[in-house]
């Protein structure tokens, strides 16, 4: 095989699925923004989420910052040299990452330092399989933190919150799936396509359901009793009411496929992986001697082409949604500007759309341990945290750009937020899927907010970005460094108040009382 042509295609590969959603997930994205209610937050998201993919295409930059764990999954005829392509695959992946087209994400696990190229133990993954046919099928996934923390894994039989007993039988696995949902709610960035695997063991139980997720969504499972129930749960997963981001609304669930194999009598599990709507997986058709794509994989139908979408078209949806939820009293999203006062906080309330212009700090996981011990390298009384864990490029003159910059998994920073909070001064908090009970009380207490920004749309929050004003903490790499960011227009929604007000644990809420509707069996 010609090697050099070889990585070359997998260096293209990989960043067609970082910057470019397949057609069958367009669509399907498509499909749920007609359906959404106009003027509502979660059809602010959706234009938001289209917004953004137009971005990526326009930009051929991340559609989301967090680029995952690359997965490959490889066929290859009899006689190809596995460890040839192995390297192959390295050195693009090492390459993509200099380039900006994925974030670095390898870290290591003990001492969390960052391998700044995607390589180390385990990463990136690559599984090979030999076939009969003459070409080589080759597929990735770059599947994000967010929604890979949303998985989870079922021991039938088990007591299901709002569900009850699920026992080892198809209604049992129906129950498994749609509980599956509900406990993700928007922190997995709905909405969201799963993968689910029946039977095997617990390792071989997530392989058969991330190996779901390498379906196309438009097709129909030769399996009859796994067609139904497929439809099923497309057809009520969605009455639960979660809605994009959590935010409550129609579509919560874009793509659901399910797989079967054997297991041993004893056990018996159901296991769901959780992709989010920026569902980033491709694969090509190789020639073995040159090389060379001959192919493309789920690129076949109608295209969705969101160049059409008007730039305009999210500040539209965003001022429909301020008037409609009736959150300000000006009907204009409402603008802040760090440092912001107690008083200011203390007006803002769940529902309300801000736009923030000014400085902001970038700060995640590292950040927050460390500022629990030690002093912050800046002033942050009045300001503004920022989860994110940026992708950034620097130029030949020594200038930090960012490619690409969403919100990231607040929930992670639970037990330090709000004890940050108080100890500096932080007026307000950015992330994605809500924090828990000891952050809304600090945010009582202080007088903070909690602002939910979308969750993947990191060109759109990359383009409110205006300048890069400094950085602290580079030890702990570029994803988890404080970055001093100067932004305008960056739009998020008040999700918590310091009123003792959590939209996410309303919509939790009114999802459970929903859940327990789909508590009789339907399969028998
Ligand atoms: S869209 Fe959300 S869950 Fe998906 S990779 Fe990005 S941040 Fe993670």
């Amino acid at each position: 095989m010609n090697i050099e042509k070889f990585q070359e295609s997998m260096y293209k590969l990989i960043v067609e699925t970082s910057t470019k959603l397949p057609k069958d997930v367009r669509r399907a994205i498509k499909a749920a923004k007609e359906q959404e209610n106009a003027g509502t937050r979660s059809a602010m998201s959706l234009a938001t989420i289209t917004n953004n993919i137009k971005m990526a295409d326009d930009n051929v930059s991340p559609i989301c910052q967090d680029t995952g764990l690359p997965t490959f999954k490889i066929k290859v005829p009899v006689d190809a040299n596995q460890l040839e392509m192995k390297k192959a695959i390295y050195e693009a992946i090492a390459l993509a990452t200099k380039d900006g087209k994925l974030r670095p994400n390898s870290v290591d696990s003990l001492t969390g330092e960052n391998s700044g190229d995607n390589l180390g133990g385990g990463t990136p993954v690559i599984k090979f399989e030999q076939w009969e046919k003459d070409y080589i099928d080759a597929r990735l996934i770059l599947k994000g933190g967010g929604c890979e923390n949303k998985n989870i894994q079922y021991s039938l039989p088990c007591e299901l919150e709002g569900l009850g007993r699920a026992g080892r039988d198809l209604d049992g696995i129906r129950k498994c799936i749609m509980h599956s949902v509900y406990q993700a709610q928007g922190q997995g960035c709905s909405a969201g396509f799963i993968g689910v695997g029946i039977g095997g063991d617990r390792s071989s139980g997530y392989d058969l359901a991330k190996e779901q997720l390498f379906r196309s969504n438009d097709d129909v499972n030769p399996n009859e009793d796994l067609r139904k129930l497929e439809e099923y749960v497309m057809a009520n997963a969605n009455k639960l009411g979660i809605g994009t981001m959590g935010f409550g609304g129609e579509t919560t669930l874009l793509g659901c496929k399910v797989g079967v194999m054997n297991r041993i009598p004893a056990s018996f599990f159901v296991s769901v992986a959780y992709n989010c709507w920026a569902f980033r997986r491709l694969g090509v058709n190789v020639n073995p001697e040159t090389g060379e794509i001959q192919d493309w994989f789920y690129q076949e139908g109608e295209n969705v082409d969101f160049a059409e979408q008007e730039k305009k078209q999210a500040e539209v949806e965003i001022a429909a949604s301020v008037e409609a939820t009736g959150s300000s009293s000006n009907q204009e999203a409402i603008t802040l500007t760090a440092p912001i006062t107690e008083e200011q906080i203390r007006q803002l309330k769940v529902g309300d759309v801000v736009k923030i212009t000014g400085r902001m700090y970038t700060g995640r996981d590292a950040i927050h341990k460390y500022l629990m011990d030690n002093d912050a390298p800046v002033d942050l009384n009045g300001q503004v945290i920022y989860h994110c864990g940026p992708v950034m490029l620097k130029d030949g003159e020594g200038n930090w750009h960012v490619k690409a910059a969403g919100p990231t998994t607040s929930i992670r920073e639970e037990p330090y937020q709000g004890d940050i909070m108080k100890k500096f001064g932080i007026r307000a908090v950015i992330g994605k899927g809500g924090m828990g009970p000891k952050t809304l009380a600090a945010l009582k207490d202080h007088g903070g907010v909690y602002l939910n920004a979308i969750g993947g749309a990191a060109q759109y929050y990359a383009e409110c970005v205006k300048s890069v004003d400094g950085v602290d903490l580079m030890n702990f790499g570029i994803p988890e460094a404080m970055w001093h960011l100067q932004v305008e227009g960056f739009t998020a929604v008040v999700t918590m108040d310091s009123h003792g007000n959590s939209l996410h644990e309303d919509v939790e809420k009114s999802s459970l009382e929903k859940l327990a509707q789909f508590k009789e069996p339907v399969f028998k």
